[in-house]
């Protein structure tokens, strides 16, 4: 069976090692390094070699193409045409990931202006002076600032929303990260809109809507990203926000399968890299023969800022909501309630209880008997248990 494989992030590079020793398989990627873990990109801002983030152990029993741009799927002909050459398949496992969201400002298109997606944009980062601005404040955001600002420098985060990260903290939680995140000299200014990105050859200022001009000579733009689905799209495949797959990550040719941040999975579509893989192994089964049903997990996030601590999981949109909150102890945390169990939580400052919560939220047991010691751990809930 000759199998071919389009994008060669975390998601194309798990199926592709899974279906090796059964198929002939072919790994083809757009970017010029080997294939990496983009999870760890701010490890290089430590300074860490870019081979430590490659993931590909071996390459045997895989074809890799790299620097290759997939254009188009001939569907009746089975074959992938790409820019180096036709590819023909007997299964197409597409796993094109996302764009970042460039949000259409003026002077967007000057050189100096980023995104945080790839290796080549933390590179360039790596080699670039400040002042830097930083546009978004949701986790992607605030882990480039920390990351720009432990390489010396200046480094404003601008953020739309009243405050940061607004989707997981409240305004006092997020005082308290803006205020840790001071002391590491990110400056934050929530609530600012930006109006447009200044230069005349390369960034130099961005304005915002209140006319404030921020001196800068790199921005990076984080404001969330889109999944990238033009191939499915073009060769007609049914596609949504994402590329639309049935519990076995089949898309709507039963000889295509999508698998990642490109795929959309019961109308959801994802952003992290754990379902992205397990997606993988679902498909790696389903086009192996097998039985394999592909079933949402709670999703898991948290702030990759050394010393500082944020977590959230699951459902964090419900009404129903427990606080805590210590600003001395600079410790905050929210619990999501529906349908009488935890559905969601969010963690900051001390998130120790963090495997705690998400196990209630896995197990969705009721929590009706010990909701109001919920807030303080595993301790006091099991002793009422
Ligand atoms: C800086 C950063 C930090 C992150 N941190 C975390 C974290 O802590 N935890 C977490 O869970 N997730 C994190 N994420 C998200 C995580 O990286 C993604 O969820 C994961 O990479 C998705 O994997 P994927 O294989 O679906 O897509 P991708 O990793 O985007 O890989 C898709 C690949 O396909 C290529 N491609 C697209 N179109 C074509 C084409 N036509 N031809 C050839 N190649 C193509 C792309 O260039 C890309 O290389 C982070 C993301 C970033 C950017």
């Amino acid at each position: 069976v000759r199998i071919v494989v389009v994008g060669a992030g975390p998601a194309g590079v798990r199926v592709a090692e899974l279906l090796r020793a059964s198929a002939e398989v072919t790994l083809v990627g757009d970017e010029v390094a080997l294939p990496y873990d983009r999870v760890r990109l701010s490890k290089l801002f430590e300074g860490a070699p870019v081979e430590s983030l490659f993931l590909l152990r071996s390459g045997a029993g895989i074809r890799l193409m790299p620097a290759t741009r997939a254009e188009k799927i001939d569907r009746a002909a089975r074959v992938l045409r790409t820019a180096r050459g036709d590819l023909p398949y007997d299964r197409l496992v597409l796993a094109t990931g996302s764009q970042p969201v460039r949000l259409p400002l003026p002077g967007a298109g000057l050189p100096g202006l980023l995104a945080y997606r790839r290796l080549e944009d933390v590179r360039a980062m790596c080699r670039a002076e400040g002042p830097a601005v930083v546009i978004g404040g949701g986790l992607l955001g605030l882990e480039c600032a920390a990351g720009l600002a432990t390489r010396g420098l200046k480094v404003t985060v601008v953020h739309a929303a009243p405050w940061l990260m607004e989707r997981q903290l409240d305004d006092g939680a997020a005082a308290m990260l803006a205020a840790r995140l001071a002391t590491r000299g990110v400056r934050v200014l929530a609530g600012a809109g930006t109006v447009g990105i200044e230069g005349t050859l390369h960034v130099e200022r961005v304005r915002l809507a209140d006319g404030t001009a921020l001196p800068a000579s790199l921005v990076v733009m984080a404001v969330g990203i889109r999944p990238e689905a033009s191939l499915a799209r073009n060769a007609g495949l049914a596609v949504q926000r994402g590329i639309v797959v049935d519990d076995a990550l089949r898309t709507t040719d039963p000889n295509i399968f999508a698998i990642g941040e490109c795929a959309e999975h019961q109308g959801r579509t994802i952003g992290l890299v754990a379902p992205a893989l397990a997606q993988a192994e679902v498909a790696a089964e389903a086009i192996l023969g097998r039985q394999a049903a592909y079933a949402p997990a709670p999703d898991v996030a948290a702030l990759k800022v050394s010393g500082i601590s944020a977590w959230s999981a699951g459902d964090i949109s419900v009404p129903d909501q427990i606080v805590m909150e210590d600003a001395s102890a600079e410790t905050y945390r929210k619990l999501f309630v529906a349908d009488g169990r935890l559905a969601g939580a969010v963690l900051y400052g001390d998130v120790a209880d963090a495997p705690f919560y998400l196990r209630l939220i896995r197990e969705a047991r009721p929590i009706a008997k010990f909701r109001r010691l919920l807030p303080f751990g595993p301790a006091l809930v099991e002793q009422a248990a």
